[in-house]
């Protein structure tokens, strides 16, 4: 076992961390009031290979490790406490890796290097109105084939960057059913091309909806119809869509898990500096056992979310880069989703307590707190997955496959 970065490791977190500190931490709390992050800071990133870090050099990319990904995404988020840059960052980071693994050398050639370079946004699109969770039995966007390509027709809702899709370009991995009343073997996962550069694709419409949170990246939707894709755009084997995409959740599980990690850090930070200046009864606040155990409480969960997390990594690492065989895709699965049950929620208690630690002051939107408690609750209800579902990901693994509950009805 070794619990120390590795010299690589800990010069890149230095990198990304003098980079957050100086170009993301003074502008962040603006891009939460006006919600749009600078295409510059984006350029910038991107000029620095901080852009979809984890796709390969071929197409731009810098290659790197999940655990330097997650390293990245944590910093990120100890600059920008609301996780908006974070979260357009981890998006790419872990949709774009999965991609770069499955996608055709013909669309990643024409895709990824914009991508990497910033021009193109990477989505993620799965969830419908019919809901997230299920997907199985939620989706209803149908791919079928037509002439030398596909055609697709649905609607996906609450999909990240649509706003900066619409504006400025971008693509989706995208989920559809080739087969309406198929199980999991029926879903096809492809590239859907919403905005290339040119302006919307004209079978799309989209929708914006309103978030509470993380409110430099738009949240919204859009309807898909009849819009043809070519052959070369679907990503991996026909009908093995479902299982890439799981490997995509859990890519983005774990950058999550770095995410809100680094947001609580911050907060922590913050809230510690400030019990050690505010008096009260004639002494710092720091000086109570009241805030002191608190602070024990606070430091504890950062310290478990941090082993979970970069666990959660490694071994990833040990699976794709490595090809180690002890590890595999459903490992993943469950160490990722405890990562992203666990940091988020943790992330919560951590900046709830600072928030108090700060009186009035930590109510108000002049205080940075309120704006992370804001977006790590996103991680909470439900983006990448609810949190019902990450314990029944590790359930599955625990009880075996064949007491899942879902699997139960079929068999009553
Ligand atoms: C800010 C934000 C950004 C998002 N961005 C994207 C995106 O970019 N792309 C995308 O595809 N989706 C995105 N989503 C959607 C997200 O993936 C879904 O919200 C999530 O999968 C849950 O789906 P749902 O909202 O339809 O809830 P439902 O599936 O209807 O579930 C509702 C609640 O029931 C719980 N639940 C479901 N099944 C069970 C069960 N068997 N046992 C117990 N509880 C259960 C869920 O955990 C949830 O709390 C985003 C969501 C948010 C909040």
């Amino acid at each position: 076992m070794h619990f120390e970065e590795s010299d690589e490791e800990k010069m890149f977190r230095e990198a990304v961390r003098e980079f957050a500190q100086k170009h993301v931490a003074p502008v962040w709390q603006d891009y939460d009031k006006n919600h749009e992050i600078p295409r510059d800071l984006i350029k910038k990133m991107a000029d620095m290979q901080l852009w979809a870090p984890t796709v390969s050099e071929e197409y731009g990319g810098a290659g790197i490790s999940m655990t330097m990904a997650c390293i990245a995404a944590e910093e990120l988020a100890r600059a920008d406490l609301s996780i908006a840059l974070p979260v357009m960052y981890l998006v790419e980071a872990s949709w774009a890796f999965i991609y770069d693994l499955y996608g055709t050398h013909e669309s990643k050639s024409e895709i990824l290097p914009r991508v990497t370079k910033g021009d193109l946004f990477f989505g993620i699109a799965t969830t419908e109105p019919t809901g997230g969770s299920d997907l199985v039995n939620s989706t209803k966007t149908v791919i079928k084939p037509k002439g030398d390509g596909y055609v697709v027709n649905g609607e996906k809702v609450y999909i990240s960057g649509i706003k900066e899709t619409e504006k400025y370009g971008g693509v989706y991995w995208t989920l559809g059913k080739s087969d309406p009343k198929g199980d999991h073997k029926a879903f096809d996962a492809f590239i859907l091309p919403l905005n290339m550069g040119d302006g919307l694709h004209p079978g799309i419409t989209t929708t914006l909806f309103e978030d509470m949170g993380r409110m430099g990246v738009s949240t919204g939707g859009f309807n898909i119809e009849n819009v043809e894709i070519p052959k070369h755009y679907l990503i991996g084997e026909h009908g093995k869509g479902f299982y890439h995409a799981m490997e995509g959740f859990s890519a983005a599980r774990v950058l999550i898990g770095a995410t809100c990690l680094g947001s609580a850090e911050g907060c922590f930070d913050i809230g510690v500096d400030y019990v050690k200046q505010r008096r009260q009864f004639n002494r710092p606040l720091a000086a109570f056992e009241g805030i002191q155990f608190e602070g024990g409480d606070s430091w504890m969960a950062l310290q478990a979310d941090r082993h979970l997390v970069y666990h959660a990594a490694w071994i990833m690492d040990q699976h794709y880069r490595e090809k180690n065989p002890n590890y595999n895709k459903l490992d993943i699965a469950r160490y990722t989703a405890a990562a992203k049950y666990k940091a988020p929620h943790d992330a919560l208690d951590v900046i709830t307590r600072a928030m108090t630690w700060h009186g009035a002051f930590g109510y108000t939107k002049e205080c940075p707190l309120e704006a992370a408690y804001r977006g790590v609750r996103s991680y909470t209800v439900g983006a990448e997955g609810g949190a019902h579902i990450q314990k029944i990901v590790m359930a599955r693994e625990i009880f075996g496959a064949e007491n899942l509950p879902y699997r139960q009805e079929k068999q009553v």
